[in-house]
Formats: structure tokens, sequence, C-alpha cells
């Protein structure tokens, strides 16, 4: 069976800050037959090759988009495949997200992904940029990673052979391949009652309702922290940026480094803001900040 393809998918409908053209097509990945024809697909849709999941960390250009998105939809739930006292190791496909993974772990009792409470992507874009807050971050529970790349169709790595980074990773003493899919990952996550997991993960999560626009149209953070002393909100908070406006888009008056668009915003908007906030805490400051949402151009 070939995989389900859909033409000219629109990356605003797909993307959480609500903002994007369209691109050649989207290839929606299940089985590992679609992946043995996914060479061969890619050949004759022509086009850069994008994973896309949840598209909550996601800033793509205005216009058509010579892209073919590569999205899992494997639809299987989290499952356990071994437990001791001590802890559990669960195997969660790429495309589950997170919140249902959070929602599993509180059932099962098993603790350490509370700080992710909040964070609206799946678990493969999780991996793809070690996403964490609150001090937890996804890699620090990896044992193994299952992926997909082009040259060498669908291979595993342990967790010494992956090398989670500040929202990024990279394998271990080797080139990454020129893209890959993270398909599937095994975690390792201790016991902890399921009450105080839960609890953790409810209190987490209202702190960051209180000091995030968790309902609006965004990416979540637009900049990488440069230093714990220096978090780039508080930069831009002090340059002036925060409630900012140009068009649509605007940062946050609630958190000066959540971009949000307002309804109408447009992606040239939004480099035009991150750019002018980019240049002005150079000035100010001396400090050259990085972006963490992934543009696509
Ligand atoms: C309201 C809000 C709050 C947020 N809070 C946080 C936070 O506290 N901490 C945090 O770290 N992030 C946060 N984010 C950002 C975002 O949710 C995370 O980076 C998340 O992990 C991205 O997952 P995704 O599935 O949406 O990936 P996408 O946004 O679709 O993609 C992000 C990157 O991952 C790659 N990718 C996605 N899936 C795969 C895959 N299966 N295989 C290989 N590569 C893949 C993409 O190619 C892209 O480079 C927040 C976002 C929002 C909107």
């Amino acid at each position: 069976m070939q995989p389900e393809i859909t033409y000219t998918p629109s990356l605003k409908q797909r993307t959480t800050l609500r903002l994007g053209g369209t691109a050649i097509a989207e290839v929606l990945l299940s089985t590992d037959s679609h992946f043995a024809q996914l060479s061969d697909l890619l050949k004759k849709l022509g086009g850069r090759p994008f994973v896309l999941g949840r598209g909550s960390n996601i800033l793509a250009n205005d216009g058509e988009l010579p892209l073919v998105l590569l999205r899992l939809q494997c639809t299987d739930k989290p499952t356990l495949l071994d437990a001791d006292e001590s802890c559990a190791l669960i195997s969660v496909s790429g495309d589950v997200p997170l919140p249902v993974l959070l929602s599993y772990a509180a059932e099962q009792g098993l603790g350490g992904l509370e700080g992710l409470a909040g964070i609206p992507g799946t678990l493969g874009g999780a991996v793809a940029m070690n996403a964490g807050s609150f001090g937890s971050e996804i890699g620090n529970f990896l044992t193994e990673v299952e992926f997909y790349a082009p040259e060498t169709g669908l291979f595993r790595k342990s967790k010494h052979e992956i090398n989670p980074m500040y929202r990024n990773f990279s394998f271990s003493g080797q080139e990454s391949a020129a893209w890959h899919i993270i398909c599937r990952a095994t975690l390792k996550l201790p016991r902890k009652d399921p009450e105080a997991v839960r609890a953790q993960m409810q209190a987490n999560f209202q702190k960051k309702q209180a000091t995030q626009p968790l309902s609006a149209a965004s990416a979540g953070c637009a900049f990488k922290n440069p230093s714990p002393e220096f978090p780039a909100g508080l930069l831009l908070e002090r340059c002036g940026f925060k409630g900012k406006k140009l068009g649509g888009m605007m940062f946050s008056p609630l958190h000066a480094n959540f971009l949000v668009n307002q309804g109408n915003g447009t992606s040239a908007q939004a480099m035009e803001l991150l750019n002018a906030a980019k240049n002005t805490v150079k000035k100010n400051f001396g400090i050259d900040l990085e972006l963490e949402v992934k543009t696509i151009p």
C-alpha cells in the first residue's frame, strides 16, 4: 500500500504559530513498507523533504515552498516493555503527542517527565529538539531511538550513541544523516506514586499558564536562552520588546520570548520582528540571540 499523500498542504494549518504557505505534498508514514517506498516517492514528488511533527516549534515562510512534508501516523499508544520495582521501560512511537505520553506516565506511576507538562509537540519532535523545562529534558530518559534515514533505512541507536544538547541532539562521534525521521524511542522512567506524578504535572502546567501565553498561536520560545542569568525573555523585555507589535505579530505581553500571531500575521512580519529584536539585543547587550524556533525558508 502506498502512503497517503496530500497535495499542496497548508503549513498555516499544520503549525501552532498558524503561519506559512503551502508545500508540494505531505506524505503520511505508518508502516515499514511506507518507509521502503519513500526514496522513490520523494524522487517523483521533487522538493526537499521536511519532517513535521505537531508543528509547535516551526516558523514557515509564506508562499509556495519547495518541500515535501513527512509525517508519522502510527496511532499506537505507549507500551510497557519491562519493569521492576524501581523503574520501567516504555516504547513510544514518534507521532505520540507529549500530552498523551504524560497521561500514560501519570496513570502508570512513572516520573521524570513532569517538567514537560504544557509542551504541545510529539515524541519525535521532542527528541529532535531535546524538549524540556523545569530542569527536565526528554533526552535524559532515552535508552534507545529508532530512526529512518534515506541512506540506511531503519536503524537503532542506544543512548550512548546519541548526544542530547540544549534544544538539539546529534549522533555521538559521527556525522548525522542529511535528514532522518525519529520513528520510535524507548524511555526509562522511575516509578513514583501516580498521584504525586499527576500533582507535579498539574502544578508545572499551572505555573506555565500563569507566565506563558499557552492558548495563543505561538511556537513556544522564539529564542534560546543565552545563559541562565540572562534568559532571552528578560533581554527582550529590557529592550522594550514585550508587547511590541508589527502587523498581526506581537511579542506576548505575558512573556516577551513568545512571538504570537494575533490572527492575521505573516511570516514576513514575524521575521522582521525577530530580526529587530535580535539586532537590538546585540546592540544593547552584545549578546547574539539564537533562534529556538525552526524556520522553514
Ligand atoms: C505553547 C507552547 C509551549 C512550549 N513550551 C515548550 C517548553 O517548555 N520546552 C520546550 O522545549 N519546547 C516548548 N515548546 C516548543 C515545542 O512544543 C517543542 O520544541 C516540541 O518538542 C516540538 O515538537 P513538534 O512535534 O511540534 O515538532 P515540530 O515543531 O513539528 O518540529 C520541530 C523540529 O523537530 C523536527 N521533527 C519533528 N518531528 C520529528 C521526527 N519524528 N523525526 C525527526 N525530526 C522531527 C522537525 O523537522 C523540526 O526540525 C512550546 C511550544 C508551544 C506552542
